[in-house]
């Protein structure tokens, strides 16, 4: 795919800054298991503490959206999933998925919940994460999303500790969650074990998905798988 020099960039609207387009198989939420594409754009305002995909922080190229569904489309996927940094960092991103559900693909947003969603296509499903206070990022969580949301949309918290549990299942709570949607809860890879947060939920009796990164497991996280 031909990138585009940054002055021409700014001055069009169809242009992405991209670090990486590629054929995996859906590591999480409700597309779990399914053959995805994978557009990560670059950028990111946020610095969570255990993030796994800082090197999309900067670099990128420029890439119009053209370019990206044509390369999109090479793969032959039915899933494709619009991910990051934080991909709502670059109002273009709200016409790509756009693009895309027109092209009729199944398209999941990833987005770190820190940046308004009310423009995002209602036929994208938005995976929003609520950020943990272990996160280092809690602050950034901005809570008028969470009225947006609707049954095809699914939340995500990552949990690094048992505070970080007791925190989530209070939040859930609150703002009733699972009447909404999904709610999925995923370990901090190196931080608490699995079967520790899967006890906590099966305890409780708790009323979310407990999942694990598929990635992780089958690629230990390299970067385009
Ligand atoms: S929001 Fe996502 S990409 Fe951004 S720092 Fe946090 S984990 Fe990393």
């Amino acid at each position: 795919m031909n990138a585009v020099p940054d002055e021409a960039a700014q001055a069009s609207p169809d242009r992405l800054r991209l670090t990486e387009i590629f054929l995996s198989l859906q590591g999480e939420a409700r597309a779990i298991g399914w053959p995805t594409v994978f557009v990560r754009l670059t950028g990111c305002p946020l610095r969570c503490q255990y993030c796994d995909t800082a090197y999309a922080f900067h670099g990128g190229q420029w890439h119009d959206i053209d370019a990206i569904l044509a390369e999109v489309a090479s793969y032959g996927a039915r899933h494709v999933c619009v991910t990051g940094g934080e991909p709502l960092a670059q109002k273009r991103c709200i016409g790509l998925l756009k693009r895309l559900c027109d092209a009729g693909y199944e398209v999941s947003l990833e987005t770190s919940g820190a940046i308004d969603i009310s423009e995002v296509d209602l036929r994208v499903s938005r995976v929003l994460d609520i950020k943990t206070p272990g996160s280092a990022e809690v602050h950034r969580n901005l809570w008028s999303n969470l009225a947006l949301l609707t049954p095809h949309d699914q939340v995500k918290f990552v949990i690094c500790s048992r505070e970080d549990y007791d925190w989530a299942r209070g939040i859930v709570a609150e703002h009733r969650l699972t009447d909404i949607c999904d709610v999925l809860f995923s370990p901090s890879f190196t931080q608490i074990k699995p079967s520790d947060l899967a006890d906590w939920i099966v305890a409780d009796r708790l009323p979310v998905r407990f999942q694990l990164q598929l990635h992780k497991i089958l690629w230990n996280d390299e970067p385009g798988r």
